[in-house]
């Protein structure tokens, strides 16, 4: 039986990294808080930024409620990840997509397109293991653990006899 693992909470997540990333960035940018420590940025810079995010974060077509451009770029491609997909097939699949979206519609008309998307944002995305049971993924403080810090399953399988060779899973995550 193949059953479909869920994938690790990727818009929540995704969205952390890209706090992480960005101090600055939020959904509500024009939110201030009097005791954010205020952090330098170059203000061309930061417009630029601000449109590209901005762009991310709309709907992917008007009225759409479930998924935005960069939600929907990140499951995508998690999914290219986690099947090993190559771009001509992940090409193929989002060319149909699109046309099976109302056609006023942001999906990006290939993977070009869509790292293009993540770029903008400073983002690009790479393979970050994830615990076997889904808890938390091998990221930042958690990078060089050997075993998952909420159900202590090993990072590593076996592959053979004194050997760990492979993490039990890749999750696909944008990153810094
Ligand atoms: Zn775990």
């Amino acid at each position: 039986m193949d059953s479909v693992e869920p994938i690790v909470d990727p818009n929540d997540q995704v969205m952390d990294i890209i706090q992480d990333a960005f101090p600055f960035a939020s959904t509500n940018i024009s939110h201030e808080r009097e005791d954010d420590v205020p952090t330098p940025i170059d203000s061309a810079e930061f417009e630029q930024y601000e449109k590209l995010l901005k762009n991310a974060n709309q709907e992917l077509y008007p009225g759409c409620e479930s998924f935005s451009v960069l939600t929907a770029i990140v499951e995508l491609m998690h999914g290219k990840i986690k099947y090993r997909m190559s771009n001509l097939c992940f090409d193929y699949f989002l060319g149909v997509f699109k046309r099976m979206l109302p056609t006023d519609n942001c999906l990006p008309k290939d993977h070009k397109h869509a790292q293009k998307v993540l770029n903008g944002i400073g983002l690009g995305y790479e393979k970050i293991h994830a615990c076997k049971n889904n808890c938390m993924l091998f990221y930042k403080e958690h990078e060089t653990l050997d075993t998952c810090p909420v159900c202590n399953e090993s990072r590593f399988k076996m592959t053979s006899p004194n050997r760990r060779l492979r993490s039990h899973k890749k999750s696909c995550v944008i990153c810094p």
